[in-house]
């Protein structure tokens, strides 16, 4: 039953209705209590240990390691590659230099060099970036591939089928969200055992579809059918090889790769906790995590304390019903303990939008009295600057109620969820 409620909450928390309530754009890649990215160049490193094809190449950090690493490989063409966790690199610029993007040809190490130079320590802004951009901090230096056709190749947990499917597309490249959108024929879906792994007839099928000449379906066999087991092996959430090329002698090659993790395990990859950037992450949401707080930051001026993710929607929901604004989704777990309220409240008050914030807490297992000593005992810790709103529901609510009326602690006291709303929206007005 629990197993049941989680994955129904996991795929409503994905769903498109979810994310276009509270995950505007900007917010949709700072997402990161659920897959754990990681860069390609780490992404690359792994495929190739798998034995998938991909094209060799060095990580520099600076530029003279770009240069070196350029001799390094030996080839006439390279591809200095910005290293951030967010795609659409090869049209997006850098923010104080509009000329340079985000993956460049070069021919020469002292060319070389100097793009690394116009890229590391500088922002890099895409579709997928937001606009306040990503800093580069290392480039990947890999071999020029002469390209034959660029495709498309996908690997996603189909939840509704409960299965992984593998997506592709003749139309790869660039430009595969607009494919998406406006011929989503274009896109091929074959699902395949997760057990079993893709079988070959699936591959040819595939192949077929992608136009493939018969002189790479060995490669594809390959290719296909070995990055299939790895998604599995590794619980993989995203595989995504955008572009997966076709060589000038009809080898398949994964000229990009992006691999997402499934957070809920990776306690069984311990090796796979050393790819984390926290850089990359947002630093409240890392703070969070360390909690075991779900942690999401919105837009909006009110603050939100919850148990239960279930809750914390329907309090958003409610928020925003009344006129209001969330600044974040906040879930604190069943347990809602001293420490645990703490933390919250002080993520929650670090953010300089937050002009009132709202504890909306069910008292199930967890009784009201403990979660109102811990509030009352955090609120003294931390020190409010703004108006707080309680809405305490549950188990030995009334004597909840009196620790907090006795404490003398300037606590807004709710009754019931929409009293909750409108007295948090006011406040915060
Ligand atoms: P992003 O998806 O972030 O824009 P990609 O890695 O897909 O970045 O690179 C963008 C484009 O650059 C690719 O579609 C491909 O045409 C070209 N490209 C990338 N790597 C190479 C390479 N090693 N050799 C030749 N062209 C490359
Ligand atoms: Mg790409």
């Amino acid at each position: 039953m629990r197993w049941q409620v989680d994955r129904w909450l996991w795929h409503f928390l994905y769903s498109t209705s979810f994310r276009l309530r509270y995950f505007r754009p900007r917010d949709r890649p700072k997402v990161t209590c659920f897959p754990m990215k990681i860069h390609e160049y780490q992404a690359k490193q792994i495929l190739r240990e798998h034995g998938v094809a991909v094209p060799r190449g060095v990580v520099a950090e600076a530029p003279s390691d770009a240069a070196r690493g350029f001799d390094e490989l030996g080839s006439r063409i390279a591809v200095v590659k910005a290293q951030i966790h967010a795609g659409g690199r090869g049209k997006g610029t850098i923010q104080s230099d509009p000329e340079q993007h985000g993956v460049e040809i070069v021919r020469s190490a002292d060319e070389a060099s100097r793009t690394a130079e116009r890229l590391l320590g500088h922002k890099l802004v895409t579709v997928q970036s937001g606009p306040e951009g990503r800093i580069v901090k290392r480039v990947l230096v890999e071999e020029g591939c002469e390209i034959a056709r660029e495709l498309y190749l996908g690997i996603i947990v189909d939840r509704a089928a409960s299965q992984p499917v593998m997506m592709v597309s003749s139309e790869g490249g660039m430009d595969i969200e607009q494919v998406a959108a406006r011929t989503p024929e274009k896109i091929y879906r074959e699902p395949f055992s997760a057990d079993r792994g893709m079988a070959s007839f699936q591959v040819r099928k595939l192949a077929a579809r992608l136009g493939l000449p018969n002189k790479s379906l060995r490669s594809a066999d390959l290719f296909l059918r070995t990055l299939c087991r790895l998604f599995v092996e590794l619980d993989c959430s995203l595989a995504e090889i955008n572009p997966l090329v076709i060589t000038k002698n009809d080898e398949l090659t994964a000229l990009d790769a992006k691999i997402n993790f499934d957070d809920n395990s990776l306690f069984r990859h311990a090796a796979l906790d050393d790819l984390r950037d926290l850089d990359e992450e947002d630093p409240a949401e890392v703070r969070a995590g360390k909690f075991g707080l779900s942690y999401v930051k919105l837009d909006g001026n009110i603050g939100c304390l919850v148990n239960g993710a279930g809750l914390a929607m329907s309090t958003m929901d409610l928020i925003k019903l009344h006129g209001g604004e969330p600044a974040n989704f906040l879930d604190v777990g069943g347990g809602a303990d001293v420490n645990q309220v703490t933390e919250a409240f002080r993520i929650l008050l670090d953010d300089a939008n937050v002009k009132a914030v709202l504890v909306n807490i069910f008292g199930g297992i967890m009784r009201c009295t403990t979660i109102a000593t811990a509030l009352v005992e955090a609120y003294q810790t931390v020190g409010f600057n703004v108006p707080l709103v309680v809405r305490l529901e549950g188990t030995e609510v009334e004597q909840g109620r009196k620790i907090i009326a006795d404490s003398g602690v300037d606590i807004i006291a709710a009754d019931g969820l929409t009293d909750a709303a409108q007295k948090v929206v006011a406040a915060a007005g």
